[in-house]
């Protein structure tokens, strides 16, 4: 199960990515209303948290936008205490459900439960692309009768492409999610681990290649047998 996570104070986003990745989620963290609109766009999420004052679009104009687009992700909205009128504007544009803050976890993890419920998945153990199944536990790439450990950044850029095996990943988005906006991360680490994760897929000898797209980004690609 994908959620995304729309936060804009960083030690909080940090705080609920971990708890939420914790139970098994996976989790794309976005800083602002724009990346929200575009990430909740451009792949399919089970669940978006979405904060209420943010930075370019604030959450209503999201929920809205989300909304016309014909996104219908179940959508939490984070509201501050002192805002509650906030509440019932967030549900009367398309909300599912709201939280003040501050929360404990286990009223998020609660209200997430519910939600996710809701619309009938499960929280998968593994992903799959063509020959390959990523562990999301165990962080374990499997082909054919061959598996290999990852480490964790390896897992964490991989698990970006598997969930999104059509798109054209860019080095800001596996900057932002595996380092975090606040990493002094280049491009250069994500290429150096681009190359790991390339020589383990060589290793298994699995259809699948990481392409790269000169100034875009990568996108996985599969050889014909
Ligand atoms: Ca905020």
């Amino acid at each position: 199960m994908n959620i995304l996570l729309v936060e804009d104070e960083v030690s909080l986003s940090n705080a609920v990515k971990k708890i939420l990745e914790q139970q098994g989620y996976i989790v794309d963290a976005v800083y602002d209303g724009q990346s929200a609109v575009d990430y909740a766009t451009g792949m399919e999420y089970g669940l978006i948290i979405l904060d209420v004052m943010l930075p370019k679009l604030d959450g209503f104009e999201v929920l809205r936008i989300l909304r016309q687009d014909g996104i219908n992700a179940p959508i939490l909205m984070l509201t501050a205490r002192s805002t509650v009128p906030d509440k019932v504007a967030g549900l009367n544009s398309g909300a599912d459900d709201y939280m003040t803050k501050p929360f404990d976890t286990d009223e998020l993890l609660a209200r997430v439960g519910a939600l996710t419920r809701r619309t009938g998945e499960v929280i998968v153990e593994t992903v799959s692309f063509e020959d390959l199944t990523l562990g999301i536990k165990s962080a374990v790439l499997s082909c054919g009768g061959q598996s290999v450990q990852l480490s964790r950044k390896e897992f964490e850029v991989l698990k970006i492409f598997m969930y999104n095996p059509s798109m054209t990943v860019t080095k800001d988005m596996l900057i932002s999610n595996v380092w975090g906006i606040e990493s002094e991360a280049t491009d250069n680490n994500v290429e150096v681990y681009i190359s790991f994760i390339r020589k383990k897929l060589k290793y298994l000898k699995s259809r699948v290649t990481i392409r790269n797209f000169q100034k875009i980004g990568y996108r996985l690609e599969v050889a014909a047998c």
